[in-house]
């Protein structure tokens, strides 16, 4: 078995996202002494992407700069991909549970004729058995996958594995690799961003969710005032999407985005089992809520019985105090 470990970086607009360096962290964890070879797909500032790749512990990088993977592609960064993978020839393969994630490893897995872990949680090592850990069941349970033969295929959940500190001195090769990408049948005309600006939701270390509860449009402002306050993301229940206060990409729960932010406050949220899905393993859950005896409480380390109108803006101002 080869001792190298790809790791596909993630951007957008020509950022990296923070999932990338916590995949790179992930390669460390399956092999402390593997070399990890970062690869990074796109059409422009490649470069500097990969060089804080290295910041966050890759060895080394390849670049694969096309016009046509200006957008993501399963097609085209299936080829970009599988011309990298088939000359390192890597042990494994890491990259982030994300929408292009999730797209992507299930082609490269079809193409390796490899097994695949998709949204592990935490990685550990038993003897001489290599364990991922990845909910199950909405994340009402966990389960223990190890892969028996093959390349090691895995996607990471964003929150989970710490990264690794920054370190400005590391230095590392960073080749570009020329693919030939053609036969691309799909063509990304336009990408229309739903969620608003700011800190992506399923990256976000704290998230204000807002439920019915909120009432409103206009209900939802100070959510806003909170998360920006506080560096975090708005989230929602699909009761306050359904009634039109939010757009459906802030919903989270069993049929939206599922997050595990250190921080994320229930507010006006009954705590459906399938609003619970997607946010249950948040590391602190604050539950703001009339009802004493609304689920949300179940899963909640902290909670505040009350009028979400009195307790948010309360809130905000104590934290806006503190932090003066
Ligand atoms: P409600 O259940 O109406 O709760 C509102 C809460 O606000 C109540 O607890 C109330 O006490 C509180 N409240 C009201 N006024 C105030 C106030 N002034 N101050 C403080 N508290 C107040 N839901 C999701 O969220 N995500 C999903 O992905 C999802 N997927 C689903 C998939 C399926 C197949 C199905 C059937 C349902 C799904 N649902 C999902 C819907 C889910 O079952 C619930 O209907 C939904 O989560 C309820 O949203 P809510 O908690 O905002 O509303």
């Amino acid at each position: 078995m080869s001792d190298k470990l790809l790791v596909i970086g993630e951007s957008r607009d020509g950022e990296l996202r923070n999932v990338t360096f916590e995949a790179i962290a992930a390669a460390k964890k399956i092999k402390s002494d593997a070399e990890i070879v970062g690869i990074i797909c796109g059409n422009q500032n490649l470069q500097n992407q990969g060089q804080e790749m290295i910041y966050y512990g890759a060895d080394r990088i390849v670049t694969v700069q096309h016009d046509n993977l200006k957008t993501y592609t399963s097609e085209g960064y299936g080829q970009a991909l599988m011309a990298v993978i088939n000359e390192e020839n890597p042990a494994g393969i890491v990259m982030g549970h994300t929408a292009i994630g999730k797209d992507l490893t299930p082609k490269l897995a079809s193409k390796l004729e490899s097994g695949l872990i998709s949204d592990a949680v935490d990685i550990e090592h038993n003897n001489d058995e290599l364990i991922f850990t990845r909910p199950i069941y909405s994340g009402k349970a966990f389960e223990k996958k190890v892969i028996t033969s093959g390349i090691i295929l895995a996607t990471i959940r964003p929150n989970n594995i710490p990264i690794l500190e920054k370190d400005e001195t590391r230095s590392g090769d960073i080749q570009s690799k020329d693919v030939d990408i053609t036969e691309i049948r799909t063509i990304i005309k336009d990408v229309v961003r739903k969620a608003s600006e700011g800190v992506d939701l399923s990256e976000a270390n704290v998230i204000i969710a807002g439920g019915r509860g909120v009432k409103s449009e206009d209900g939802f402002k100070p959510l806003y005032e909170l998360a920006d306050l506080l560096g975090g993301a708005v989230g929602a229940s699909r009761g306050a999407c359904d009634a039109e206060y939010c757009d459906y990409s802030l919903q989270i729960g069993q049929t939206g985005k599922v997050v595990t932010p250190d921080l994320y406050i229930a507010v006006g949220i009954s705590g459906a089992i399938q609003h619970l899905a997607g946010m249950s393993n948040s590391k602190i859950i604050v539950a703001i809520n009339k009802d004493p005896e609304a689920n949300i409480f179940n899963v909640a380390d902290y909670g505040i019985v009350g009028d979400l109108f009195e307790v948010v803006p309360q809130l905000t101002d104590e934290i806006k105090k503190a932090l003066q």
